[in-house]
């Protein structure tokens, strides 16, 4: 029976390789940080999404273990039937108390939040409303509903109000936008998304997984960067990122949206608890975090730092404020080829192009981290002039 499937494989995964799609992994053989060793080679990152240091900070180690040693490893069960630990309360309630919500109910991923908050709400006489560039994971939910699916072009105010207009006969509407979109780094126009939401009575849904922890006066998202946060509705987002990197995610809101999920969304009824180390380490984080600013406020620096050393060599970078930084190349061999002469001069960056980012918009992806050091910022900043005059890209 296999063999004809196999043939069909073949000749697909072949097709990746020669058109140059094909994923390999780069296996790393150190913990996760600003240096790292592939291939026995020191390398420094520059393309994780340990935006705040803390994917191996001691003090979240030390919250793992600690977490281990009095809760054990595994749970072996889903949240209602005996998941759930002391420890999971808490980290819902302080994800909630952090984001000034409500509610937050856990998942095992932000990609699992995502799959699952939308079926429970939005039935067949309902419309979704969604920015054309959202994660692959609000995709799939809305996939999961019934309700009619309007697509808005990418940060299109007036886009999103003809959908407005278009689906006004719904029983509910929801507005659904990441609040930081990963290939450009461009935070989605909250304030304006709220005002809409309110003229045309919608609710407002926000993927906040590149912005929690750091984006925002105190790191509580874009809701907060905009000034909008009693007027956002429910927000998802993932520990998998700033928080910690290890994984787990949540969905934050009103206090009934939770409690319905709690009963009808699928990713939390029939998939498994998230594991007692992840939520101690979690929990620690959020404690740094509510503490002290510092991390936060490094990482703002470093950023900006890059940003106009970048600017200074003659980069063509996107204009931001975030943490990622899109360097344009619009050609995907140049944008390959730079980032593989990096890698020569031991600066790990990865070049994104069709189908990730629209063809003609090739790029390379960088992400400064608050565990970057001037010292790190400053070499990755003389290898790209290196490199960048080597190959006639700056001048
Ligand atoms: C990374 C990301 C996710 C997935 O998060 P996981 O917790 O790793 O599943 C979902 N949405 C957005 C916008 C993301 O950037």
């Amino acid at each position: 029976m296999y063999a004809k499937l196999k043939d069909l494989l073949t000749q697909e995964l072949d097709a990746f390789r020669a058109s140059g799609l094909y994923k390999e992994e780069r296996v790393i053989e150190s913990p996760q940080g600003p240096r790292i060793t592939v291939k026995g080679r020191p390398l420094l990152n520059f393309c994780a999404n340990n935006y705040l240091g803390l994917s191996s900070h001691p003090k979240v180690i030390e919250a793992a273990h600690k977490a281990l040693d009095e809760w054990g490893y595994g749970m072996s069960s889903v949240r209602f039937i005996c998941g759930t630990q002391e420890i999971h309360k808490q980290l819902e309630r302080k994800v909630a108390d952090f984001l000034r919500q409500d509610d937050a109910i856990l998942y095992a991923a932000c990609f699992d939040a995502n799959g699952g908050v939308f079926e429970p709400f939005m039935s067949e006489d309902c419309a979704i409303i969604t920015d054309a560039l959202n994660h692959a994971s609000i995709i799939d939910g809305v996939r999961l509903t019934k309700a009619q699916r309007l697509i808005y072009q990418h940060a299109d105010m007036n886009d999103l109000e003809n959908k407005l207009k278009q689906s006004r006969d719904a029983m509910f509407r929801m507005i659904v936008t990441d609040g930081v979109f990963s290939m450009d780094g461009d935070i989605a126009h909250l304030k304006e998304i709220c005002m809409l939401s309110e003229w045309y009575e919608a609710i407002v849904m926000v993927d906040d997984s590149h912005a929690t922890g750091f984006i925002g006066p105190t790191g509580r998202g874009t809701p907060e960067y905009w000034d909008v946060e009693s007027k956002v509705d429910v927000i998802t987002t993932t520990f998998g990122k700033a928080l910690g990197g290890a994984s787990g995610g949540a969905t934050v809101g009103h206090r009934e949206m939770i409690d319905m999920l709690r009963q009808r969304s699928r990713p939390y009824l029939f998939s498994n608890t998230l594991a007692p180390a992840v939520v101690g380490a979690t929990l620690a984080v959020l404690d740094l975090l509510s503490e002290s600013d510092d991390l936060r406020k490094k990482l703002q620096l470093n950023t900006k730092y890059f940003r106009d050393g970048m600017a200074r060599l003659g980069f063509d970078i996107r204009p931001g404020v975030h943490p990622i930084v899109p360097i344009m190349l619009y050609e995907a061999k140049a944008a390959v080829e730079l980032a593989s002469r990096l890698l020569d001069e031991g600066i790990y960056v990865i070049a994104f192009s069709y189908p990730v980012v629209p063809k003609g918009q090739a790029r390379i992806r960088v992400q400064i981290s608050a565990a970057h050091e001037q010292d790190h910022l400053d070499r990755a900043l003389e290898a790209f002039g290196k490199v960048g005059r080597e190959l006639g890209v700056i001048g």
